[in-house]
């Protein structure tokens, strides 16, 4: 038909520019052309419901967030290094959302660049250079922060200043205390660090661990491993790019809900809501150590445009009341999930917290064999339904339920039935 024919002219013209580095998803891609608030349209004018996208967190095309870039761009847009009253009001309310001891902040454009300065802060700080990680763990593209990212190097050996340790987990191996647990492999870990003379510089770990599968709870869990940490004298690096922001429902930084105080937080993604800004908080006497052995400058990153996104992001999420609907509808989402699992087998597990949650899909509930086919032909079968949802984990098997912070309980019921009806397609009983 015409609109195949479109579709494939797409495709091909997309890979005369981008050959294999393109990435695209779907077995049939999409021509994707606006959005707005859980919404999002394609050439045809077809409409998706976005349950993906934890960039446009606050939604897409937010108005005060679009008018805030609007106007700031056509005032005042530069490299960084006058002063300019948005962009010191922006780190002073970006800051006051940290416990107290974390009130110094580098800007930067990505959640990589983030990633890239807390692991060389750590190094300086510490005199270590080694890195512990979980095994499917994903922290970002630059050279340094690709050799903490296991999943974005299949196949290779790990270099040898890092170490990795199995994820938080208590579906597949429901043993022990899971803080207890961690905290012991990741022991085992610097030591072995130590054992090699490269020396711990810290555990650097994304909070809600989302591209090993999400896991979340019991939450606390975290303080063991924090402790350990400094007790060997590291420094905990929370990665905060996927659950900072409110997107738990249960404070705007993930690490919170586990009650530890990082030493460094890095963030990204849906600082300035699809603008480019990420960065790094931490300690002063942390950053000055860096400072003063370093020359680093960052040409754009929290520039006056990205400090006016990010603080009508903060404003949004304060104003609209995101954090509590998070809360409130991924609790409804996980309850719904949940419920329909009483009549699917391949319902594994349901988990995670907020509006972050994982849909672990498998064979068999019992023997908990990863389906990853489940978990594939489902994300593409909503998708020609209109619904847009992607899969993590080491398997692939886990439905990643992402979706902008105002979803509400009719966004959540038609997925929740179309994820019912899907399964009964898929999985005939
Ligand atoms: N950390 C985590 C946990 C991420 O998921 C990502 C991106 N997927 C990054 C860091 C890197 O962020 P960016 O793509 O903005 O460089």
């Amino acid at each position: 038909s015409a609109m195949d024919a479109a579709l494939r002219d797409a495709v091909e013209r997309r890979l005369r520019s981008f050959g294999s580095a393109s990435v695209l998803f779907y077995q049939e891609p999409i021509r994707m052309e606006r959005a707005e608030g859980v919404w999002m349209f394609d050439a045809e004018g077809r409409r998706y419901l976005d349950l993906y996208n934890n960039v446009p967190s606050v939604g897409h095309s937010h108005p005060r967030v679009v008018e805030a870039i609007r106007r700031q761009a056509g005032r005042l847009n530069t490299h960084t290094r006058y002063l300019n009253d948005v962009v010191d009001s922006y780190a002073e309310r970006l800051l006051a959302t940290f416990p107290a001891d974390i009130d110094h902040l580098v800007l930067t454009c990505t959640g990589s660049e983030a990633n890239d300065l807390a692991l060389r802060i750590a190094k300086v700080a510490t005199g270590g250079a080694g890195f512990v990680v979980t095994e499917t763990a994903y922290h970002g593209n630059t050279a340094a922060v690709t050799d903490v990212s296991p999943s974005a190097r299949p196949g290779q050996p790990l270099p040898p200043h890092v170490r990795i340790v199995p994820a938080p987990e208590m579906f597949r191996a429901p043993i022990g205390d899971l803080g207890k647990r961690f905290a012991e492999s990741v022991g085992g870990a610097i030591t072995d660090l130590e054992q090699s003379g490269i020396g711990f510089a810290g555990l650097l770990v994304d909070t809600i661990f989302s591209s090993d599968g999400i896991y979340a709870d019991p939450p606390g869990f975290l303080a063991p491993v924090v402790k350990l940490v400094h007790e060997r004298q590291g420094l905990f690096i929370a990665d905060e790019v996927q659950p900072g922001f409110g997107r738990t429902g249960a404070a705007l930084w993930g690490f919170a809900r586990h009650g530890v105080v990082p030493d460094i937080v890095t963030m990204g993604k849906p600082m300035g809501n699809g603008f480019p800004v990420g960065g790094v908080a931490t300690r002063a006497a942390l950053l000055d150590r860096f400072a003063a052995e370093t020359k680093y400058f960052n040409t754009f990153g929290g520039n006056p445009v990205a400090a006016a996104a990010g603080l009508a992001v903060l404003d949004v999420i304060g104003d609209e009341g995101l954090i509590e609907n998070a809360r409130k509808i991924g609790g409804y989402v996980m309850n719904g999930l949940r419920e329909i699992g009483n009549r699917h087998i391949q319902i594994g597990d349901v988990r995670g917290s907020g509006l972050f949650i994982g849909l672990e899909l498998v064979r068999d509930r019992d023997a908990k064999t990863p389906a990853p086919e489940i978990a594939s032909q489902l994300i593409n079968r909503l998708r020609h339904r209109g619904i847009l949802v992607g899969a993590a984990g080491p398997y692939g098997n886990t439905l990643k339920i992402r979706p902008p912070l105002c979803f509400t309980k009719d966004n959540a019921d038609m997925f929740i039935a179309a994820c019912d009806e899907v399964l009964r397609e898929i999985c005939p009983t």
